[in-house]
């Protein structure tokens, strides 16, 4: 595992980029638009829109995402 952390106010976002394959699911389901591709790796630029609605956890299927929400 290698977890990367992002954090704005109170939500904490960590991604595994070992399990994350960068098939951008969490991009697409997110309502917010929080996530962006970068070099086949999921990044949450816009953590401070996030509505914590726990779309990007639930449907990744590499279960790469942890939410301090979900
Ligand atoms: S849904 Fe999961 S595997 Fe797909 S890009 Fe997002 S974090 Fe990576
Ligand atoms: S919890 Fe919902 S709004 Fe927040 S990043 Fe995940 S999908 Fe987007």
């Amino acid at each position: 595992m290698d977890y990367r952390t992002w954090e704005a106010g109170a939500i904490k976002i960590e991604v595994d980029y070992d399990a994350c394959n960068g098939n951008g699911t969490c991009v697409e389901v997110c309502p917010a638009e929080v996530y962006v591709l970068q070099y086949d790796k999921t990044v949450p630029v816009n953590i401070e829109e996030c509505i914590e609605c726990c779309a990007c956890v639930e449907n990744c299927p590499q279960q790469a995402i942890r939410h301090s929400s979900c």
